[in-house]
């Protein structure tokens, strides 16, 4: 057995930025690749990521980290990002342009809603009342309703209230106005650059896991604990290392599996679920789709989201053509999951708007389960109990967006992932 070291669980973001600090550790991942969700696919001539990936922090030391990171490979463009509704593109995220973008009914309506709803607004259980509270009872109905359904899966009376907190990023139409007037440079959705690295997102994780020990196609199936240690990590069902530390960036519902867990903490922890995304990769016989980073597909047809890498970066397709990359938001295991990469694209095709389906010369299909922790109207009472029961052992730290099940993104990955290496360089 090799000598005792922290052990990292997953190759991604989180994972790779504690062990770009720590250094003696090892970094176990399951793929055959680093990267996790922050991955750049090759596809012939055609990168795409799983989902368009931005870097945007409001922290101005982890900006300066990052710029520093990637140096001149950094590209950035102003900021085009439409939603497409019933036919017509309206601006994105939500400006108070789109209040004039509507008919003038749904002009009055929106208004009239808005201004009831802070007259009299409704107590905050939920991501409904909460997203009414914010924009209004009609435009909650035509932008958030049945779009939230589409990528949750589960109605907005059924989500926390917390997700708005986290999606929304502290906008509102109130705030909308407002940032018509006087730029709100703090707020996400509002950020007006695309800042990306010019070969893809991958390029983050590829530089953090400069001179690090990763091993690759090691899963972690099993851990052996003490009361209030993990003391051997195991992998491929077989292979046994001892642990000083041991970081997990792994989903925090399977981790649990490997912990003797009472029944209430496991019955808390499977009621914790993730959602899962499907890309579409669509090689285009054109040089561009359209000028936009981001368009959001309303509507009952299976495409909820696609990005066009091309307009991130030149690097990511040849300059004659292009590509668009569709997502699916499903749950792993559902029905469209289960379909075979070419009914999946074919379906993709027949219903997605906004293409010419001849100019489609290729597709490629890829999986991502794990994408999305779903915020439940109980996911906080649940994942309280899962986390309690953790802290019990005293050298297992939770880690990143699937790790410690919290929905983030790459800034907050990064700059955990550092304060936990040096946190633990310290103790
Ligand atoms: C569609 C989509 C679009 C996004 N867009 C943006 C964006 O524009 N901007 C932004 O900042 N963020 C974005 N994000 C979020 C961003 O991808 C994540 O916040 C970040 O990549 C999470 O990193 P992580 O290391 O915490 O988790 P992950 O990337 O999930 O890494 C976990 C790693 O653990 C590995 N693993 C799992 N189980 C095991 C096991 N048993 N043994 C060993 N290894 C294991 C996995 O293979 C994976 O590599 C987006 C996410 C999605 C899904």
């Amino acid at each position: 057995m090799q000598k005792s070291r922290s052990i990292i669980i997953g190759a991604g973001i989180s994972g790779l930025s504690c062990g770009s600090v720590l250094r003696d550790c090892t970094v176990l991942e399951k793929e055959n690749v680093i990267g996790g969700l922050a991955r750049t696919l090759q596809f012939n001539d055609f990168k795409f990521d799983i989902g368009g990936h931005r870097f945007f922090t409001n922290d101005r030391s982890l900006d300066i980290f990052f710029r520093n990171l990637l140096r001149e490979e950094i590209v950035e463009t102003p900021r085009k990002s439409k939603i497409y509704r019933k036919g017509k593109f309206i601006d994105y995220p939500l400006r108070v342009s789109v209040v004039f973008q509507l008919n003038p009914v749904e002009t009055f309506l929106s208004l009239f809603t808005y201004i009831h709803r802070k007259i009299k607004p409704l107590t905050e259980h939920s991501f409904e009342e909460k997203t009414k509270n914010l924009f209004g009872d009609y435009l909650y109905k035509t932008f958030f309703r049945d779009y939230t359904f589409k990528v949750w899966g589960i109605n907005c009376s059924n989500i926390s209230k917390e997700l708005a907190n986290a999606r929304l990023q502290r906008v509102s139409l109130m705030r909308a106005i407002k940032h018509a007037f006087i730029k709100d440079k703090h707020i996400k959705s509002f950020a007006d650059k695309i800042v990306y690295p010019e070969k893809g997102i991958s390029r983050i994780p590829e530089v953090l896991s400069s001179g690090l020990d990763i091993e690759l196609n090691k899963q972690v199936t099993g851990m052996v604990y003490s009361k209030n240690r993990i003391e051997r990590i195991i992998s491929n069902e077989a292979e046994e290392m001892a642990c000083e530390n041991v970081i997990s960036t792994m989903p925090i519902t399977q981790l649990i599996g490997f912990l003797n867990a009472p029944e209430d903490v496991k019955v808390a922890a499977r009621s914790l679920k993730y959602r899962s995304v499907i890309c579409v990769f669509l090689v285009l016989n054109k040089e561009h789709h359209s000028k936009n980073h981001w368009i959001y597909l309303h509507g009952t047809n299976l495409s909820g989201r696609l990005h066009e890498p091309k307009n991130w970066s030149s690097c990511m397709a040849p300059q004659d053509k292009t590509g668009i990359c569709v997502e699916i938001f499903c749950d792993k295991g559902d029905k469209i999951w289960r379909n075979n990469d070419k009914e999946i694209a074919h379906q993709v095709i027949r219903d997605l708007p906004l293409i010419e389906k001849f100019s489609i010369e290729d597709h490629y299909v890829v999986r991502a389960d794990y994408a999305y922790p779903i915020y439940d109207i109980n996911y906080s009472k649940n994942l309280g109990i899962v986390k309690d029961f953790l802290s019990s052992y005293q050298n297992l730290f939770l880690l990143g967006r699937t790790g410690s099940f919290r929905y983030i993104n790459m800034d907050t990955c990064l700059e955990e992932g550092l304060r936990l290496g040096n946190f633990l360089l310290r103790h």
